[in-house]
């Protein structure tokens, strides 16, 4: 290990516990939840055998009022609930971890849609996300019963074998909403002075101490800032008093800036590494207990500055340890240039939001541990010595390349192009995206420390080229190619629109000239990336989508909103609910949805709306024995999806392909 990060591995003492090193996985979604715990367990247990020192859950309702269905949710309702977390607890422990549970009530911010509790909160307030359902205000007796369950949770959770027992006023969940002022209008006891709305925060954390504190460390995790200034509860202002107030109640502050869970988890769009350090620095200075923060440390130098700086006494981090579950050993082992460094891009906010399985750009294996049996580090050898040929080194013939080699085949890489990496070359140099290179970077890194692997640039293959080597494995992975009649996601009638460019043509230097018009049926980030790069540029730009948004998609990587003001502030003109029609000679024809048609400024148009898989190859030589093809060459679509195609062929090469395991209820004959 580099002496220099030894800091990292000191133990550290939270209340009653001691946490072996400074790693902290802080709560994050896995899409699991109760219905999955298996999952859960085996996901969690991999991140402590990578050498997280501290393990948590996401977030575990404390009672039906408490209901996120359909996303997932852990529950701590019933004593029945104690055995399926105890694996969690035990995955974490069989690796000298320590486990943390994050007790949670979500106010107006649960749904209740599978209980059908009305919810509660500190005053009547419209649900948030199950409208037009209405939030009714708890009286004195409704906060006794409350306190009863965060009680009874906390004792369940020490049953289930949890060292680390959250209260959870973050993320605008109920105890921050009778923090705040803008939720809290309430006249009594809990409600007007900041003491009387932090009393039930204050109540909860002495209720958890006395029901498991003995043993169990009892955490808080609590908004500094909702960004809403002074308005709300703000760094500057009552969040510092708040931390004043209660700073040595709790064991741990685990500090972040929320509102809503988009911004403490702000895509590298919209966010550097450590960008949160400012709002939260304060903390320390306020409080003895270990302060735990996050801010997508990869760097271990990074890392390092911030437990010497004083900002922090751990290294938080969801997203670092979804990409690389074995961050911390590799630093320990002197290997952090094997990192697989998260990349920003909030794919795995997408699974969360979506309300499926959690996935990762960088690491295809997460989510697959128990329902699959992957282990990110370790794989089996193929057992026969065979040649692969992979054909195109974007992220899918990456992976594919080095998941080959890490079995054991002889492989050999060949890019058309100079340079490896595809897509990504292009891509990770709009505005905002350059982190998107380490997907490239990482497997580049690890390829360059196999000796089966031979790479060979500015060699596009042919049909004929292929049969000369004669492959046992031959996997194509030639990408895609962006539409140009128009096709897209709303508009499913080719059209042809002659002097249009494409995402293509822009990346091989099109010539861009007068007003441009960025018709955008795709939705992800390219058509928003393109508009904001160009306004940067100089141009005038107009995005015309169906959607009644821009980069409509991105609503779940929770960059939407993000994106739209973005391009607002450049002036970029976003022209929602309209169809493209016709491209005259400096004007084009858009359309809108009650059919009216008009015109608008346009010299330059390009089309943002689908691709085609670039698979002449597979054409020629699909009946080929052992020939495959993965990635967008296959179907066109995310990195992510790119990454796990490749991964799960070249995993899966030579054996039977059968379905994923699924969590079943017990039946008749279990
Ligand atoms: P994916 O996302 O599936 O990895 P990309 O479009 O990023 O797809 O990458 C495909 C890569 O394949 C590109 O770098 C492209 O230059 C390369 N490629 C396409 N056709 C050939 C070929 N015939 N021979 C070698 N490389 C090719
Ligand atoms: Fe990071 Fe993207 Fe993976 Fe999420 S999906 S952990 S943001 S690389």
């Amino acid at each position: 290990m580099d002496p220099n990060h030894a800091i990292l591995f000191e133990p550290v003492q939270i209340g009653p516990v001691t946490a072996p090193n400074r790693f902290y996985q802080t709560p994050h979604a896995t899409g699991f939840g109760w219905q999955r715990p298996q999952s859960g367990a085996a996901l969690r247990g991999v991140k402590a055998e990578g050498g997280w020192g501290v393990v948590c859950t996401e977030y575990c309702s404390i009672h039906p009022s408490s209901d996120d269905s359909p996303y997932a949710f852990l529950t701590l309702w019933e004593d029945a609930d104690i055995a399926p977390l105890a694996a969690t607890a035990e995955a974490g422990h069989a690796h000298g971890a320590l486990a943390g549970i994050e007790l949670w009530h979500g106010g107006f911010h649960a749904s209740n849609r599978m209980t059908r509790v009305p919810g509660v909160g500190p005053q009547v307030q419209p649900s948030m996300f199950h409208l037009p359902a209405t939030t009714r205000a708890m009286d004195k007796a409704d906060i006794r019963a409350f306190r009863g369950w965060q009680r009874d949770a906390a004792k369940r959770a020490k049953q289930a074998g949890f060292d680390i027992v959250y209260v959870y006023a973050g993320h605008d969940y109920l105890p921050f909403q009778f923090l705040s002022r803008r939720s809290n209008t309430r006249g009594d006891s809990y409600g007007g002075t900041l003491e009387n709305r932090a009393r039930l925060l204050r109540e909860m954390l002495e209720d958890t101490r006395e029901a498991v504190g003995d043993t169990c460390a009892v955490a808080i995790r609590l908004a500094v800032d909702e960004l809403h200034g002074p308005a709300g509860i703000c760094a500057e202002d009552e969040g510092r008093d708040v931390v004043a107030m209660l700073a040595e109640i709790p064991d741990l502050w685990d500090v972040n800036v929320a509102g809503a869970l988009g911004n403490d988890s702000k895509s590298a769009r919209f966010s550097a590494e450590g960008y949160q350090e400012d709002y939260i620095r304060f903390v320390k200075t306020l409080t003895s207990k270990p302060v735990v923060s996050v801010g997508r440390f990869t760097s271990p130098e990074r890392m390092v500055q911030q437990i010497r700086n004083g900002v922090q006494d751990f290294i938080g981090a969801a997203r670092p340890s979804i990409a690389d579950p074995f961050l911390p050993l590799k630093i320990r082992e002197g290997r952090a240039d094997e990192i697989r460094e998260c990349i920003g891009c909030n794919i795995c906010r997408a699974a969360n939001n979506e309300a499926v399985g959690l996935r990762c750009t960088q690491n295809p294996t997460m989510g697959e541990e128990w329902r699959r049996g992957w282990h990110p580090e370790r794989i089996a050898a193929y057992p026969r010595r065979e040649t692969a040929l992979v054909v195109g080194a974007g992220p899918a013939g990456l992976e594919a390349a080095l998941t080959l080699a890490r079995r054991g085949l002889e492989v050999t890489l060949a890019e058309a192009r100079r340079s490896l990496g595809g897509r990504i070359s292009f891509e990770s140099t709009l505005p905002g995206l350059a982190t998107w290179g380490r997907v490239r970077d990482w497997r580049m890194t690890m390829l360059a420390k196999l000796p089966n692997v031979q790479i060979y640039r500015e060699s596009r293959m042919a049909a004929g080229d292929i049969e000369d080597l004669a492959p046992d494995h031959l996997i194509l992975a030639t990408g895609s190619q962006w539409r140009r009649d128009g096709v897209g996601v709303v508009g499913m009638e080719a059209r042809l629109f002659e002097r249009s460019l494409t995402p293509d043509d822009i990346f091989a230097g099109a010539k861009v000239t007068g007003p441009v018009l960025i018709y955008d049926d795709e939705h992800y980030f390219m058509g928003g990336a393109l508009a904001e790069k160009l306004a940067r540029d100089g141009h005038r730009v107009r995005l015309v989508t169906p959607y009644p948004q821009a980069s409509g998609w991105a609503i779940y990587t929770d960059e939407q909103g993000f994106i739209q003001e973005r391009l607002m502030g450049l002036g970029v003109e976003i022209i929602p609910q309209h169809m493209l029609a016709a491209q005259g000679t400096d004007t084009a024809t858009i359309t809108d949805t009650m059919g009216q048609s008009r015109d608008v400024p346009c010299e330059t148009l390009i089309l943002v709306t689908g691709r085609l898989p670039d698979d002449g190859l597979w054409q020629a030589l699909h009946t080929r024995p052992g020939t495959a093809r993965v990635g967008d060459c296959l179907a066109p679509s995310s990195i992510a999806d790119a990454v796990y195609s490749a991964h799960r062929h070249a995993r899966l090469l030579g054996e039977a392909d059968t379905p994923p395991r699924r969590e079943r209820p017990p039946h008749k004959g279990t």
